[in-house]
């Protein structure tokens, strides 16, 4: 399925919550600047992705440089590091991007997000368990 409409995402962390929406949107027929610290991670996405670039997104200069505002939207997939996950969204939102979504590992830590700029705040594993529970219990109608 190729959208007829497509948009332009930054992707930042290509951990696998990341890489999964970035290739996803790549296979949809949008186009991804994909941003990760992990030089082995940018190699191993180089070619799947539309951009694929070594930075570090907590860095709001290099942000810029890499035209982030000229981007649709951002996804912030930096689960772990809360002090990094937070000021990526703090830099996306100063840089003007305006629809930004990010995961969060907690609840404190996704409203923390939202006060620094994210306009949605994604939850991958407790939505899935949350899924699952319907799923297995054959409420699938809900989910799909
Ligand atoms: P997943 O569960 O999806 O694998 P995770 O929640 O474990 O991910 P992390 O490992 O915290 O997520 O981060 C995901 C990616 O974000 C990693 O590949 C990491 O290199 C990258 N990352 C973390 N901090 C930064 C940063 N400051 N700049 C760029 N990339 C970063």
């Amino acid at each position: 399925f190729r959208n007829s409409d497509p948009t332009t995402v930054v992707v930042i962390g290509l951990g696998r919550f990341g890489s999964a929406v970035a290739e996803s949107l790549v296979q949809m027929g949008h186009e991804v600047l994909a941003v990760d610290e992990n030089p082995a991670l940018v190699e191993r996405w180089a070619d799947d992705l539309t951009h694929v670039v070594q930075a570090d997104s907590t860095d709001d200069q290099a942000l810029r440089q890499l035209g982030v505002a000229d981007f649709d939207r951002a996804v912030v997939a930096i689960g772990d590091d809360i002090e990094a996950s937070v000021l990526t969204v703090l830099a996306l939102a100063e840089a003007g991007v305006k629809d930004i979504w990010a995961k969060a590992i907690t609840r404190k830590h996704g409203k923390i997000l939202q006060r620094v700029g994210a306009t949605h705040v994604v939850y991958p594993e407790f939505s899935m368990g949350e899924r699952v529970a319907h799923m297995l219990t054959g409420r699938m109608e809900d989910y799909i």
